[in-house]
């Protein structure tokens, strides 16, 4: 599934590796000691493992920070 936009609704996969990014942010966040979403989600995109879904939640994200909740 593409991401469209910020009014389309994500199916299981996406919001499984959402909650997954999510999870991840907190380690991260936990270990930088300060890391504003915005840094996470453009490391989390600059890295070459992240996988293709975590790449697409990601720059959803980035252009659609309210939907970080
Ligand atoms: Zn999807």
């Amino acid at each position: 599934m593409k991401i469209v936009d910020a009014t389309t609704d994500l199916c299981s996969n996406h919001w499984d590796v959402y909650r997954k990014v999510k999870d991840t942010y907190s380690l991260w966040s936990a270990a930088y000691g300060s890391l504003t979403t915005e840094d996470f989600l453009k490391q989390l995109v600059a890295l070459p493992e992240t996988g293709v879904h975590a790449r697409e939640i990601a720059e959803f994200l980035i252009r659609n920070p309210e939907r970080w909740k």
